[in-house]
């Protein structure tokens, strides 16, 4: 059930604030100030902007701590299970479904403190950095040692190590490299009693269960992550580009599902439907999908891998339209101030929905989405990118106009019950990528079905006090 909205009290606010303090030692780790509440009130979900746009607060913090250790972390939970306040944690904010929004107030979490790039490993080639650490900090630290994270998701430079792990994130490169959970080598973290935990970092092991599985997509609802050992790669010694446009979406569907089941591995594999190759190719008479295709690596491979990835398309009548798309779409990669300029403006929506399905389901998904979306918007940009040799996810913008912030706010959620009905009735998983936060913890039921049985043990054995993020799943 969506939470009702929490009512902040200043006396209580100072009072908690007052008594963190105390059990930290350290006056600077506690904030209420009014601006620093606001701050924390509202993450870039659609949602929430709009109600800052309406000056409408619903779910205020009662104080934000700062942590600068790992002992920090787990002097407070002990402190707040038995106490039974509440405890948020808090990335970047960069969540686009309210997962770091304090549904029912008491301690937002903020892990940017926490931020020390701990220790690189060369001959690993494993990097161990606090939670809180910055995507771009993190990648340009190793890009300086011509090493990369290959964990590219658009917002690197604005959300944290932490954060990614939490919401079980993927990035632009995921068809070669894969998402967090193959990048993640180990997690060091605190469960709500306080206890501080380490996977250790092993290559692989099989001592029972993967326990990093228990916090990669806990959206902070089973622990804090403080500290993350990733997996990192050399610099590509040589990349190859192509953009390719189809005759139509199901032909480059095709083309996508033959890439990866004949063995191939772009590091870059989108398809855009008609209505986003306008946007993507930045021309308003662009007429087909397009797909942007990238191998990386030895030189000579490179280009054999592209050679083959192209020999695939041809056949599903692709045509090459050489480098100048995919070039232009590398350089602006992480821009996202278009739909930050809709969104800005108090009418103006802009919705990021991803779900998956297997290369069966993904058509009859695609289509069931396109067309039930429409009538809720101007325009429903659609595009297909993090492969597997099973299936794909559908990524779709949602443009409208409307009159103001409650009217745009109103769309928002027909949007969303909209794309969920929808991607439920069509098979598919509800979320890729973004995670579930208050967009969709209503659905998260229907989506497991009788697994959730699993979900709730474990939420109940981790945290019984129900402590961690309340509100979400
Ligand atoms: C422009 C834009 C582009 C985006 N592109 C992508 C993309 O390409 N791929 C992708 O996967 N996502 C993308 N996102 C979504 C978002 O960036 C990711 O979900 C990201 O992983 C969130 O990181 P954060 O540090 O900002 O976490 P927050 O937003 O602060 O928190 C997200 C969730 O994780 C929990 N959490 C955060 N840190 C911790 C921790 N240390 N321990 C326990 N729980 C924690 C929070 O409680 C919350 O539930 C995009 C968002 C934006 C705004």
């Amino acid at each position: 059930m969506f939470p009702s909205p929490h009512v902040r009290d200043e006396k209580r606010s100072h009072d908690l604030a007052s008594e963190i303090a105390r059990v930290l030692g350290r006056q600077e780790a506690v904030d209420t100030s009014p601006i620093a509440i606001q701050e924390h009130s509202y993450d870039c979900w659609p949602v929430s902007i709009k109600w800052r746009q309406q000056k409408h607060t619903p779910f205020p913090p009662d104080v934000i701590v700062r942590p600068e250790s790992t002992t920090e972390v787990s002097t407070l939970l002990a402190w707040a299970n038995t106490q039974r306040v509440f405890v948020t944690p808090w990335g970047l904010g960069s969540s686009v479904v309210g997962g770091p929004i304090a549904a029912r107030g008491g301690i937002c979490l903020d892990l940017s403190k926490l931020n020390r790039i701990n220790k690189l490993n060369h001959e690993d080639l494993v990097v161990r950095a606090e939670a809180g650490v910055n995507g771009g900090t993190l990648e340009n630290y190793l890009n300086e040692l011509g090493l990369t994270l290959n964990h590219s998701p658009q917002s690197l430079h604005r959300s944290s190590l932490g954060g990614w792990v939490a919401t079980h994130a993927t990035g632009q490169f995921s068809s070669r490299y894969g998402g967090i959970e193959d990048l993640c080598a180990g997690i060091r973290g605190v469960l709500a009693d306080g206890t501080v935990f380490d996977t250790g970092s092993a290559p692989r092991k099989a001592v029972g269960l993967d326990l990093r599985h228990m916090m990669i997509g806990s959206e902070g609802c089973l622990g804090v992550i403080t500290e993350v050992a990733l997996r990192v790669f050399r610099k590509a010694e040589h990349r190859e580009l192509d953009t390719i446009s189809f005759g139509s979406i199901e032909e480059g569907i095709n083309a996508c599902r033959e890439i990866m089941q004949n063995g191939l591995r772009p590091f870059l594999l989108r398809l855009y439907d008609v209505d986003e190759a306008r946007h993507a190719m930045g021309d308003k008479s662009f007429e087909t999908p397009v797909m942007f295709l990238g191998c990386e690596g030895r030189s000579a491979i490179a280009k054999l891998e592209l050679e083959y990835c192209v020999d695939i398309c041809q056949q599903n009548d692709g045509r090459s339209l050489g480098v100048t798309g995919v070039s232009a779409w590398m350089e602006r990669r992480f821009d996202f101030s278009k739909i930050e300029s809709v969104l800005d403006n108090p009418g103006g929506v802009a919705e990021t929905i991803e779900i998956a399905n297997s290369w069966s389901g993904i058509t009859q998904s695609y289509f069931a989405l396109k067309s039930a979306l429409a009538s809720h918007a101007d325009e429903v940009l659609g595009h297909f990118s993090h492969a597997y040799t099973n299936g794909i996810s559908l990524y779709f913008i949602i443009l409208a106009n409307t009159a103001d912030a409650i009217a745009s706010e109103a769309r928002l959620w027909k949007i969303w019950r909209t794309a969920m009905e929808t991607a439920i009735a069509t098979g598919a998983t509800i979320s890729h990528h973004h995670g579930i936060g208050l967009a969709r913890s209503s659905y998260v039921a229907r989506e497991l079905g009788s697994a959730i049985r699993l979900l709730k043990d474990v939420k109940s054995v981790l945290d019984p006090n129900g402590i961690l993020n309340p509100g979400k799943f």
